[in-house]
């Protein structure tokens, strides 16, 4: 039966913090392009916002401008009627010129109604415009802010990375080859990168189920290499006050 020492557990102890941290780290790597988009995304929608707003404020002026060239039209269209009533001969063209020139007096104030109202609406979209605009400038902040902290911890991330692989490489060095070979296989067989396991109370930790008692007692007498019935990870004992000796 394969002994295991204090250095020993100490090292496969030391081995899988390294290799948790690695895979910590490594997922959270992964993960920031993913929220840089996210953020990117979030500016673009505002920056569409704010397009789309000015774009509607710029038709109703369009329209307002052309409403008031139709009251001008028709403004002269007036002058000319009412210059024509001078010379009127009959009293029967007289009455259809004054007709005329109330007719379009009357499209005038339609015209006129209507353009209060496109008044109404620009003001509106205007203060929204205003609105998106002052979020806007406060939002671009934020992101900026958001993506250069990301940057930033991504920069740390990548060299706390580095530095996980040299103490891999030298907890690995340090350590009984033939263990880190077992180390290596139960890494591999375990679904979620957990290969060793303590047990406390004669549960392993790993997966929370007891230990038979004869076991549970060749282990505190003395670690030896043995892997838990239930989840097959390395088990080593530890008392309640997490020592292992
Ligand atoms: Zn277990």
């Amino acid at each position: 039966m394969t002994n295991l020492t204090q250095k020993d557990i100490n090292d496969l102890v030391k081995l899988q913090r390294i290799h948790i941290e690695t895979g910590r780290l490594e997922a959270y790597l992964r993960d920031v392009p993913v929220q840089i988009k996210d953020l990117d995304n979030k500016l673009d929608a505002f920056t569409t916002k704010v397009e789309d707003d000015e774009k509607l404020i710029e038709e109703l002026n369009k329209k307002y401008r052309t409403y008031e060239s139709d009251i001008q039209l028709n403004v002269s269209k007036i002058k000319k009627s009412q210059e024509k009533l001078r010379s009127v001969k009959t009293n029967k063209e007289y009455q259809s010129s004054l007709k005329e020139i109330e007719d379009v007096k009357a499209i005038n104030s339609k015209i006129e109604d209507e353009m209060l109202e496109f008044l109404e609406q620009i003001e509106t979209a205007e203060q929204s415009l205003n609105e998106t605009k002052k979020q806007y400038s406060r939002i671009l902040n934020e992101i900026k802010q958001e993506k250069d902290s990301l940057v930033q911890t991504a920069e740390q991330g990548k060299k706390d990375l580095a530095r996980l692989q040299s103490e891999r490489e030298a907890a690995a060095t340090a350590m009984d080859a033939g263990l880190l070979n077992i180390f290596k296989h139960q890494l591999m067989k375990q679904s979620n990168g957990i290969a060793i396991a303590a047990v406390k109370n004669a549960v392993c930790q790993g997966c929370n189920m007891n230990i038979p008692p004869q076991m549970f007692n060749e282990l505190q007498r003395g670690n030896t290499l043995k892997y838990c019935p239930s989840c097959e990870r390395i088990i080593f004992w530890q008392d309640q006050n997490g020592r292992s000796e």
